[in-house]
């Protein structure tokens, strides 16, 4: 049996400082390495996903009638690159894991994360439990 450890009950401090009323409600996600990555006031899984590529829509800026999420993302922005899609190109800022360097997501303007009114989670990316798979971690591995 590997021996999971749990970096948590070590270190209980974070650096993110949610406000009291959305303390209780926080999420936690995790890389597939282990690495701590997402903290966010909603479930991922609740969140609303991109057509294009299912990837979950993360609101970082609030709008005229909705609030941007409460996040806190752990990541290394890597180079932008240009993607091509049906109806043009797509510029992506993406970032990676800073341990393993796997990609979790991207943003369409340059970093920060709260510099774009979204940033994007890519399907299977990261997982609510530490050193286990995500359900979804081998969705789309044929695109
Ligand atoms: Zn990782």
């Amino acid at each position: 049996m590997p021996k999971v450890v749990s970096r948590s009950a070590v270190s209980a401090s974070t650096d993110a400082h949610p406000t009291a009323s959305s303390a209780a409600a926080l999420r936690v996600y995790y890389c597939l390495c282990g690495e701590f990555i997402l903290v966010i006031d909603k479930s991922l899984s609740s969140l609303p996903r991109r057509q294009t590529d299912n990837a979950i829509i993360v609101r970082s800026q609030d709008s005229n009638d909705q609030k941007a999420r409460v996040f806190k993302l752990n990541a290394k922005y890597a180079d932008p690159i240009l993607l091509e899609r049906k109806d043009g190109h797509e510029r992506q800022y993406r970032f990676n894991c800073p341990r393993c360097t796997l990609l979790i997501g991207y943003q369409h303007t340059p970093p920060p994360a709260k510099s774009s009114p979204f940033i994007y989670i890519l399907s299977g990316a990261l997982t609510q439990m530490q050193g286990q798979l995500p359900q979804d971690a081998f969705d789309g591995e044929n695109n």
